[in-house]
């Protein structure tokens, strides 16, 4: 089927429905006169016999001439009155001497109405009986029908002249109403096709209607506002996993140059290749961390959660990391609850996100500070801590710790982390439905928190 615009579809309906409606219209205004003047017909018809009966009435019955003469006079008052006719037992009474319009044997002894044609004219006729002192007079009186017909005929031309005229002039105003009212969906339509992967930042324009439109643009333009984010997103970790890995790769690259340029004692070549190796587990931790992010925004992270006490795993892991602590010179302790601290969680997720709050507490910490991993009781479940004394978070770091790639002090960044520790760490928290928080005064120290539910 051919395409069609969805005003000229609307237009097309709304004149098909208008049509009916004018048709059943006029259909039911012309049935309605036409009844309306036949009653009217009617109504004149019966007046005249009852105009006779008064007659007969005031005249009596005791001179059959007289009352002929008063007759043929009514007759000759009343419009159409030579269409009146009347008899009684001994003969016609009007029209006297003439010949009756009307043969007589219409003249039926019953009350009656009837639209018929007599010498090629239409004429509603009425006949009644007239009971009167023991005489029965069979009255019939007629009009011509023409006038009426004419009325009729006339309405009906006019109704037949006036749909097409009205409906021509509704389907026009109704195409220009709908091309008006749609006109806006054009130009959405037009800037949405210019809008690519490219030029994410352009919006669709917002119709200030107030209506179906100018929601579907607004909603159209938050649906872009999330796609532009999360362009944007993909497109700075891609750059900023490019950078990250382009350092190791050209620190393994110039070693190698280096130790090959020219023969080495094999110390040398051994110190270059622990370098190498060195570079080489940074890259595998960084694609390993990539990877994990990756896979987290491709699919939902469903980390199946069972009770678990989160007391054996803080002490497990507090006890895993003492010797890096004391090798830093750095106080570090767990503080539990009294009784089994169980939460529904992910050991291997709780394990991974502990470990690097503690790894981060331990590596921004100085000599002689302290990190303490806390669990405590919380409304609804079980809060972890990793508190450190260390050098804490400048306040407009703060917003930006979670995010990749994200490293506070870049100066530092070869000796920390590619700043996805946290990402990850955060990653995980939602997964628990849950979500760290952090609360840091530079100098003082930093505490990272969450709550896991029981
Ligand atoms: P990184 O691998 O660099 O540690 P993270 O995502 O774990 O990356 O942390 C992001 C940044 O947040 C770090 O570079 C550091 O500046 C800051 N940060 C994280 N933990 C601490 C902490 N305990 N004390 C001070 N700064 C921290």
């Amino acid at each position: 089927m051919a395409r069609m615009s969805v005003g000229l579809r609307l237009t097309i309906w709304y004149s098909a429905v208008l049509l009916v409606a004018l048709a059943l219209f006029g259909f039911l205004t012309w049935i309605a006169l036409d009844h309306w003047l036949m009653r009217g017909v009617d109504e004149r018809l019966a007046q005249k016999v009852q105009g006779m009966r008064t007659v007969l009435e005031v005249e009596g019955v005791t001179d059959r001439h007289v009352l002929q003469q008063e007759l043929s006079e009514f007759a000759e008052e009343v419009p159409d009155g030579r269409l009146i006719q009347i008899r009684d037992s001994r003969g016609l009474l009007v029209p006297g001497a003439n010949e009756p319009f009307f043969p007589a044997s219409l003249m039926a002894v019953q009350t009656e109405y009837r639209t018929m044609s007599w010498r090629g004219r239409a004429f509603r006729v009425f006949t009644k009986p007239i009971e009167y002192q023991g005489e029965t007079y069979a009255t019939l009186v007629a009009t011509p029908l023409e006038d009426v017909r004419a009325v009729i005929r006339d309405f009906r031309n006019l109704l037949l002249a006036m749909v097409p005229c009205v409906l021509i002039v509704a389907c026009l105003g109704g195409y220009w109403i709908s091309r008006r009212a749609l006109a806006p969906v054009d130009e959405i339509t037009r800037v949405a096709r210019s809008i690519s992967v490219q030029n994410l930042s352009k919006r669709l324009i917002v119709p200030q209607t107030g209506d179906e439109l100018q929601r579907m643009s607004e909603t159209w333009n938050q649906v872009l506002e999330r796609l532009e984010t999360a362009v944007k997103r993909i497109r700075r970790f891609t750059a900023d996993a490019s950078h990250e890995l382009r350092t190791p790769v050209a620190m393994i690259r110039a070693t190698a140059e280096l130790a090959l340029r020219r023969d080495r004692d094999p110390e040398h070549y051994r110190k270059s290749l622990r370098e190498i190796e060195h570079e080489a587990e940074r890259m595998s931790e960084l694609t390993a961390s990539m990877l994990t992010l990756a896979r987290a925004d491709s699919e939902e992270v469903d980390l199946p959660l069972q009770q678990m006490d989160l007391n054996a795993l803080v002490e497990e892991l507090v006890h895993q990391n003492a010797r890096l602590a004391e090798a830093k010179g750095i106080r570090l302790r767990a503080e539990l609850t009294g009784k089994p601290a169980v939460a529904a969680a992910n050991e291997a997720g709780i394990r991974r996100l502990l470990l690097i709050l503690i790894d981060n507490a331990l590596k921004y910490t100085p000599a002689g500070g302290s990190v303490t991993v806390m669990t405590s009781e919380s409304s609804g479940g079980i809060s972890l801590s990793v508190r450190d004394s260390g050098e804490g978070i400048q306040a407009e770091a703060l917003p930006h710790i979670f995010e990749r790639f994200y490293r506070a002090d870049e100066a530092r960044s070869r000796n920390g982390g590619a700043g996805l520790g946290l990402s990850i760490a955060q990653m995980i928290a939602h997964a628990h439905r849950s979500r760290i928080e952090v609360e840091s005064t530079p100098g003082t120290g930093s505490c990272f928190h969450l709550t896991l539910q029981a």
